[in-house]
């Protein structure tokens, strides 16, 4: 199950060189080439699924098992204070590879990398009412 015009299945591959962290049967962690902070990491199955919604269950367990091995191991084996874990889907989000993957990007204190801009203005009630009965219809 890959996609022949699909660059991460072209590493899963190895028809593309990359700096393979991890890999077992399933999975595969390696470095970004544009690593947005030192051991920027990507973790993929080795099948190709275009998003999260595309996953099955079982893959998406086995998944985010090698994401904790590999975060743990950027944890300890870095000099970081923290990680954030990023998973794009679809364009609008972010997502430029059709191949479900994950980052695991090293953070230290002050680093300004990644700055979530959050609202100063809390929703109303009612506006969260809205979204919540819209979800459950
Ligand atoms: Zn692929």
């Amino acid at each position: 199950m890959s996609d022949e015009t699909c660059i991460f299945c072209k590493i899963v591959q190895k028809e593309i060189p990359s700096k393979i962290i991890f890999e077992n049967e399933d999975n595969m962690a390696f470095l970004d080439i544009n690593p947005i902070s030192e051991g920027h990491a990507i973790v993929i199955p080795k099948k190709h699924y275009n998003t999260l919604e595309d996953l099955p269950d079982d893959e998406l367990s086995k998944l985010f098992q090698v994401v904790k091995k590999i975060a743990m191991l950027l944890h300890e084996k870095l000099n970081i204070d923290g990680y954030n874990v990023v998973q794009n889907n679809f364009k609008a989000a972010g997502q430029e590879i059709n191949h479900s993957h994950v980052h695991i990007i090293p953070r230290t204190f002050g680093d300004m990398k990644i700055r979530l801009s959050l609202p100063k203005t809390s929703a109303t009630n009612e506006e969260l009412d809205r979204v919540l009965s819209k979800l459950k219809s």
